[in-house]
């Protein structure tokens, strides 16, 4: 039975040390401040949002939400985010994905000032990904970075197999591994024998958007499976990428869905909005 890397546990570590660092900047007259911009009516993405403000609180960094109606328009929204980038109260700008499909979401990425771009998706913060010399890292990958170390799973010299390649993910995850010194391999939906590579795999990270993708048959005896797979089954219950049931016979550890990647996410959000500080 695989032991479980929880990042429920991993979270609430490492929100008391952010929560310390915001004490001591507080300490030395600074604010802590994050702008939370949330566009149209998707309620998913309403939930994203509560939270993000939720564990802002905890930790005390202020939250300020701009919440925009579906049909504001690009230059509306590009306008809100130059007064943003001028405001000294806000060290971070958090703008929800997905936008309403009339507004191009790059354009408001590349808007967002790279010293206060916490998601770290604007294109001068993916550079330094590349050149594994950053100040923000994306949040996702850099949560499960985080729950790799907590529980000394080591990543030097070690086989990774990332399926998905998305600019969030994928790719920035394969970055992270890499930097670690692990050998990284970065799977999509045009790879031959998935198989062949997941069975790989000494570490396996999911990240494709599908219900019990990840069976048991895929996964090397003793694997590290890590699940960023947020989707809902035919129940509406929240479940991962990977058959949880099956791979957890296999696995040497695994992430579960809720309680694994998820909280972790937030909490990046919360360091590179302190770190944007500091
Ligand atoms: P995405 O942009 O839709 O990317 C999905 C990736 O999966 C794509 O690269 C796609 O390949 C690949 N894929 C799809 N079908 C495949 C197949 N049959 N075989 C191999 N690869 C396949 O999704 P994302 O934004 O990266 O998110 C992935 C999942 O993580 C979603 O469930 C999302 O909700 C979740 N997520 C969770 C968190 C969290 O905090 N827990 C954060 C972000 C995302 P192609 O590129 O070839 O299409």
């Amino acid at each position: 039975m695989a032991e479980i890397i929880s990042g429920k546990v991993v979270s609430a570590a490492k929100r008391e040390e952010i929560k310390n660092r915001v004490k001591q900047l507080n300490a030395n007259g600074k604010q802590v401040g994050l702008a939370v911009i949330i566009v149209g009516n998707n309620s998913a993405s309403r939930v994203y949002v509560n939270n993000k403000k939720k564990a802002c609180e905890e930790v005390g960094i202020n939250s300020y939400e701009y919440a925009l109606p579906e049909e504001t328009t690009q230059e509306e929204l590009l306008s809100l985010i130059a007064q943003l980038n001028k405001d000294e109260k806000v060290n971070g700008i958090l703008c929800q994905l997905p936008l309403p499909g009339h507004i191009d979401e790059q354009a408001v990425i590349n808007n967002i000032d790279p010293s206060k771009d916490v998601d770290a998706f604007h294109p001068f913060n993916v550079g330094h990904i590349m050149i594994g010399d950053y100040t923000f890292l994306p949040c996702t990958p850099a949560g499960i970075m985080e729950m790799l170390k907590f529980y000394n799973i080591s990543v030097k010299g070690k086989k990774c197999v990332v399926i998905g390649r998305s600019n969030i993910v994928g790719k920035p995850m394969a970055m992270l591994l890499l930097k670690e010194n692990g050998t990284v391999e970065i799977c999509h939906s045009r790879t031959e024998n998935l198989k062949t590579e997941t069975l790989s795999a000494d570490i396996l990270v999911a990240a494709v958007g599908k219900a019990d993708f990840v069976t048991a048959d895929m996964v090397k005896e003793g694997a590290v499976v890590i699940d960023v797979g947020m989707n809902r089954n035919a129940d509406g219950k929240l479940c991962g990428d990977v058959c949880y049931a099956e791979v957890e016979k296999v696995a040497s550890f695994i992430t579960p869905v809720p309680g694994g990647v998820g909280p972790m996410t937030i909490t990046m959000l919360l360091e590179n909005t302190v770190r944007a500080v500091e």
